[in-house]
């Protein structure tokens, strides 16, 4: 068939990033076959026009004549690889997203719009001889230039500016310093790469794991990697990526945003000596585009990257690491609310290649899995190295022994510690200095005019904020309500901030550092402080989660765990399984070099059975009693769930709308047999937020076929649906939360 008759029966499929639920059909303006599933085209739409992905090509589902041609191909060669365009496709109709969102969110943002570009490569930073000869202590003045040469110099290759945005975002003057003084250089080439640093003798448990993944890298093989924190488990990725490369192919490691440190960037580096791109939030977006190429491209042996970076198409992609894999910044909280696991499994299934998951703590759902046969379970008991298990013990908080929330124990514990030259960590996973402002006379407290919520009181900054939208305003002089002076306005509980003054009078002789979003609120500043209570800087640190993850303390003898509690009796399914997690992540931190640690839970529930089997027996028999008891109420992983979520401004919009559904979704030929269940409308756990009421409806089923079935129907369904315009809502498969 000649190209103009084809022409006129065949219509271009075209994704394009607009919240319906469908495809659009253009006609072709060149020969149908150009138009190959992954090319972007420039297509006309509503008055303008917008980037749309090709998807394939056939029967037009509207009279043809009707039809608008494609104003441009823009990629002669498909921008995404076949395996991306069916990955992308997997998750819109698994995640019920409209499939132009899905592909939106898989492209870098550079690539959204026509017209692209190759972007000019940016400078990159390699080390000179008189850096490699330089004391770095020569530099301890100048904090920022001596961790940048430190990383540079580990890192045996060129660095890029991108990267060196993991430590500050105000990298770039301290660089021209290193520069002026000859210590670094710039240069458009990478470094030439050494060969790879010589690694420890993996032992028997690491072996063992890395053997059994090594035997499988031409199968899909899922395995989990479970040990503690310092157990050696990137040793382990380090050995099989370590092959899978020298076989000429990729690697990609997903994991949570503070896990991706400088330090494991140049460790990679130097174990791996290949390029190795990072794809992490705060690269603009050309360094994401030219790292996305770098990856495209085969240039790039492995890429290290955040949620997102599972849609990176990688042509000769070998093996997937997801380190941290229970972290719940894995999952996307909002537009297309895909898992990066959960994705990552089914890219590696695809590919019939290898992928692991790591974790000291894994998710409730891939311990589930393990038990079922669907992942292979690889333990590390022991810590690599010389490091042991730190001594776990419940603190009873009642009573009257308490300062400022700290027990009489953990106080006299924290003393004994740092006379021994030792370092403290205090986590409290609740900043500013008070969660409550209250009038001692007629007991009225400060909230927020927005959320259904008290203001935390900042004393260094003098404001109330609310933590949940982000109003803020003054510290009060005067009560709102009863107008009694400043003096009876009294700040209730305790946050890192406090903590933070009450330990420096406490313990005048040492320095106290806080690390919590507050006082690390800029990009890189985080690096910065962690970096600070690891050199030994400071002895006590106090923190929230920001101190649980993916820092090494060695010096840290003693982890404090000042409010057990609040996960013990949290508003979500998922509260108490994330605060074993988190006591065991922070316990982690604890005596990761040659001396023992201990760690004090303190709590006001001492005799509560998940504590204690979580102290006493560790997370494996807690997260079997905490399945058992999901089995047992019909919660994930048990059943499937998806949450529908409405909000509105004026009261009570959001449940109607969710009422309405509801009745929709009840009707027998939709919902057969009520095989899916529809629970709610309830109002969300915080009715109110940031000025709108919140609801939420349920639907659990045993299987995951009706469920979809119903869920397909209903999207489309409130996309026309007259009320979905007076509320803003949004479909959330597998939810993280239902907060
Ligand atoms: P994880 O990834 O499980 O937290 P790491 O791989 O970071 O653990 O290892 C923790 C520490 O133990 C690191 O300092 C690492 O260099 C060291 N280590 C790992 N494996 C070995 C080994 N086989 N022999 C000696 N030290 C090791
Ligand atoms: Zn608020």
């Amino acid at each position: 068939m000649i190209a103009a008759e084809k022409n006129n029966t065949i219509a271009i499929k075209v994704a394009i990033a607009v919240p319906l639920s469908r495809v659009f059909d253009y006609l072709p303006g060149e020969d149908p076959d150009c138009y190959r599933p992954g090319s972007r085209v420039l297509v006309p739409f509503g008055r303008g026009s917008k980037v749309g992905i090709v998807l394939g090509s056939g029967e037009p589902s509207v009279d043809i004549s009707r039809l608008k041609p494609v104003k441009a191909l823009l990629d002669v060669e498909p921008l995404l690889s076949p395996d991306i365009v069916s990955l992308v496709e997997w998750a819109s109709r698994y995640y019920h997203c409209p499939i132009g969102e899905a592909f939106s969110a898989a492209l870098p943002v550079l690539l959204r719009k026509p017209g692209v570009s190759q972007p000019k490569p940016p400078l990159s930073y390699k080390i000179t001889q008189a850096g490699i000869n330089l004391d770095i202590d020569s530099l301890a003045r100048a904090p920022v230039q001596s961790q940048l040469l430190q990383f540079i110099r580990d890192s045996k290759s060129s660095v890029t500016g991108g990267e060196c945005r993991l430590f500050d975002a105000r990298w770039s003057a301290p660089m021209k310093q290193l520069i002026a003084k000859g210590l670094v250089e710039t240069t458009a080439q990478a470094y030439p790469l050494e060969k790879p640093r010589p690694v420890f003798a993996l032992n028997d448990e690491q072996q063992a794991a890395a053997t059994a993944i090594n035997n499988k890298l031409n199968v899909f093989y899922p395995s989990l990697l479970y040990g503690v924190t310092g157990s050696g488990k990137t040793e382990v990725y380090i050995d099989v990526a370590r092959r899978v490369i020298a076989s000429g192919k990729q690697v990609l490691v997903l994991l949570p945003e503070i896990g991706l440190t400088p330090q494991l960037l140049s460790r990679v580096r130097s174990a791996l000596a290949c390029r190795v791109e990072v794809l992490h939030s705060g690269l603009n977006d050309t360094e994401r585009l030219l790292a996305w190429q770098a990856a495209v491209s085969g240039e790039a042996s492995v890429v290290i990257g955040t949620r997102s970076a599972v849609f990176t198409p990688m042509p000769k992609l070998g093996f997937i690491v997801v380190d941290e894999e229970h972290d719940g910044s894995l999952k996307q909280q909002d537009g297309f609310r895909y898992h990066a696991r959960d994705l990552a499994m089914v890219r590696a299934r695809k590919a019939q290649i290898p992928i692991v998951l790591g974790s000291a703590t894994p998710a409730l759902e891939t311990l589930h899995n393990t038990d079922r046969g669907l992942l292979e379970l690889h333990k590390i008991e022991n810590r690599a190295g010389v490091a042991i298990d730190p001594v776990m013990t419940l603190v009873d908080s009642r009573g009257g022994e308490i300062e400022n929330g700290l027990s009489r124990r953990l106080l006299a514990g924290m003393e004994e510690v740092l006379a021994r030259g030792e370092q403290v960590i205090v986590f409290i996973n609740r900043r500013g200095y008070a969660p409550v402002l209250m009038c001692e006379e007629c007991g009225t407290m400060a909230d927020c005019n927005n959320c259904d919520a008290h203001m935390t009181v900042h004393v260094r900054s003098g404001r109330l904020r609310c933590h949940h939208c982000g109003a803020e305003n003054r510290i009060p002089s005067t009560c709102s309500a009863c107008e009694a002076q400043a003096d009876k306005l009294i700040r209730v509980g305790s946050g890192t901030e406090r903590i933070d003054e009450f330990l420096s009078e406490k313990f005048p002789d040492y320095k106290v550092l806080r690390i919590d979003r507050d006082s690390t609120s800029r990009k890189g500043e985080l690096q910065r402080h962690l970096m600070m209570a690891a050199s030994g800087e400071a002895q006590i640190l106090v923190g929230t989660q920001m101190l649980a993850k993916g820092h090494d303390f060695p010096n840290v003898t003693l982890v404090g765990i000042v409010d057990a509690d609040r996960g013990l009796f949290g508003a979500d399914f998922r509260s108490v399984e994330q605060m074993g997690q988190l006591i065991v992540q922070v316990a982690g931190r604890a005596g990761r070099a040659e001396k023992r640690g201990a760690v004090m839970v303190q709590s006001r529930n001492p005799e509560h059975p998940l504590l204690d089997k979580l102290l006493a027996e560790g997370y494996g028999s807690f997260a079997k009693y905490l399945l058992e008891e999901r089995r047992q109420t019909a919660w994930p992983p048990f059943v499937h769930i998806a949450l529908l979520r409405a909000e509105a401004e004026p009261p009570g919009v959001a449940r109607n709308y969710l009422d309405e559904v509801r009745r929709m979704a009840g009707s027998e030929d939709i919902n057969p047999q009520s095989a899916v269940m529809v629970l709610g409308p309830a109002h969300a756990p915080m009715e109110r937020l940031a000025g709108r009421y919140r609801a939420q409806l349920l639907f659990v089923c045993s299987q995951r076929k009706p469920l979809h079935q119903l869920l397909s129907w209903l999207r489309v369904a409130l996309e026309q649906l007259p009320s979905s315009r007076k509320v803003r809502w949004s479909l959330d498969v597998d939810p993280h939360d239902m907060l």
